[in-house]
């Protein structure tokens, strides 16, 4: 599969190839161009060249919803093809990868909705004439995507930039470029001018650095690992890129004595192992109130070995296999950590005689928070159950990591939701739930994990400029 360089397809100039593999099976699935620093000087010339003739940010704002929303219903009709594809790439249960697929829909829906909602202000200042502020478009933004939510995360960013007029350069994760190359063909069959979509996988090094260091990039959109994020702001220091970053996790679910528990104990498993625990909302600490800390356990445990692990395309599967050997290597080095600082493995943690890249999902418990695995992003199936004391205990313990990007609270006493939600220092908090996204409403973190909100109208922000004008009645 050729790379998408102002919307057409082109093999890459170096010839080189992406081997993409199939985490179920192991297997080589397809081959994808790669593309190094020769292809992101077309791309960026292609973005450059129709940014600043105006082609797209020169339609009206509602021209340029309209077609977001025909990417929308063109997602739609191939769902069930681009889910195959995603669950086939990333070892995603079929399910999940429909789930997504939709959702992915959903996003170019609402930013389809917003495009013609980027309000200005008017503002009373002391000169006589009047002020004002417009929003326009920053330019050339080069997206760059990791492969745990190869499609879904690529529309958080792809959507609101071209709502707002701005030519986008998408950088799939080598391990899952190919729903994201589905993604620019269908941005180009909608009528999004083609000098504004590139898709181009290759090594995130080369390809992320050339894209970062070019001052014709206006705008960079990341998401992954927070050192790759600071390797990123470093360097676009240089030009004064403008840079937002979704980042790392570490979240905790806090299940106090006086909640439901029972329910999040059977809720609760699926908010870390879902995606196979690779997931940067994963609520991989669970920290518990020592007065039902046993039952907890117990019933989290029985409801935990109550997942079906399976392959991708059978209809119930619920934890598919992990991204990569590599990947799983990751957890099951943790779970040595683990016992080798005194916790102890409840259940899991077992890697099948199977050629795919299964690890079946693991919990510890008597998880101190001071120990490694609960102070550093595992990003696998590893869920530590931590005791507490009592709601001061537990604020102290949900904040005392690098990270702040999600996590739960579980009571039912209203006040003390209210107090916990205000003293945990993280973006996104739910309260007897454990989702982190919607679409409406901002994701992104505090801390280590990331600069600025991905998702409702606060992404915005990332793709447009503010302009002061000001008119004069004198
Ligand atoms: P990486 O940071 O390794 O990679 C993310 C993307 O960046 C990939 O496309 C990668 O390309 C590219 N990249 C790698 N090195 C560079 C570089 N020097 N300059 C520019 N781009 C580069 O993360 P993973 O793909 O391993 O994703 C997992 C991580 O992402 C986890 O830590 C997770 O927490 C985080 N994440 C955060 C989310 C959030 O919203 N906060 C959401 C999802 C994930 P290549 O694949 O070619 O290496």
């Amino acid at each position: 599969m050729d790379l998408l360089i102002g919307g057409t397809r082109a093999p890459s100039s170096s010839g080189a190839i992406l081997s993409i593999l199939e985490p179920a099976t192991g297997l080589e699935l397809t081959t994808v161009a790669s593309g190094d620093a020769a292809d992101v000087e077309l791309a960026i010339r292609a973005a450059r060249d129709s940014f600043d003739a105006g082609v797209w940010a020169g339609q009206s704002a509602t021209a340029r919803g309209r077609v977001l929303l025909r990417v929308a219903a063109l997602i739609r009709e191939d769902l069930e093809d681009i889910a195959t594809l995603e669950a086939r790439n990333a070892g995603k249960p079929i399910g999940d990868a429909r789930w997504e697929v939709n959702a992915a829909a959903g996003v170019f829906e609402y930013y389809a909705g917003a495009a013609n909602k980027i309000f200005g202000e008017t503002i009373p200042v002391q000169d006589a004439g009047i002020d004002m502020v417009l929003r326009e478009p920053v330019g050339v933004c080069a997206l760059i995507v990791p492969w745990n939510f190869p499609l879904l995360i690529t529309t958080w960013k792809t959507a609101p930039a071209l709502a707002c007029g701005n030519s986008v350069i998408i950088k799939p994760a080598s391990l899952t470029p190919l729903t994201a190359l589905r993604l620019g063909e269908i941005l180009v069959e909608a009528g999004v001018p083609a000098g504004c979509v590139s898709v181009l996988p290759g090594p995130g090094r080369v390809i992320g650095d050339a894209l970062v260091s070019d001052r014709r990039v206006d705008k960079i959109g990341f998401t992954g690992e927070t050192t790759t994020g600071a390797s990123i702001l470093r360097a676009s220091s240089e030009n004064i890129t403008r840079v937002s970053l979704e980042l790392g996790g570490k979240s905790a679910c806090v299940v106090f004595a006086d909640a439901d528990w029972e329910k999040a104990a059977a809720e609760t498993p699926m908010s870390v192992f879902a995606n196979t625990g690779q997931d940067c909302c994963a609520r991989s600490r669970i920290v518990v109130e020592d007065s039902i800390y046993d039952d907890f356990v117990a019933a989290f445990t029985r409801a935990t070995e109550s997942l079906q692990v399976g392959t991708p395309l059978d209809e119930t599967t619920e934890i598919g296999p992990m991204i990569s050997t590599a990947q799983r290597q990751v957890s099951l080095d943790y779970l040595d950590i683990a016992a080798a600082e005194g916790a102890e493995r409840v259940t899991g943690g077992i890697v099948p005689d199977d050629p795919g890249f299964y690890l079946s999902p693991a919990v510890l418990a008597g998880v101190d928070n001071a120990m490694r695995v609960a102070q550093e992003e595992i990003f696998g199936p590893v869920a530590s159950i931590i005791p507490f004391r009592d709601e001061a205990d537990a604020i102290r313990i949900a904040n005392d990591t690098p990270y702040g990007l999600s996590g739960s609270i579980w009571t039912r006493d209203l006040g003390r939701a209210i107090r916990t939600a205000k003293a945990i220092r993280t973006g996104v908090l739910s309260v007897n739930t454990n989702k982190s996204v919607r679409t409406e409403a901002p994701f992104g973190g505090y801390k280590h994990s990331g600069l600025g909100r991905e998702l409702g109208m606060h992404a915005m922000h990332h793709y447009t400029e503010v302009k002061n004008l000001f008119l004069s009645s004198e």
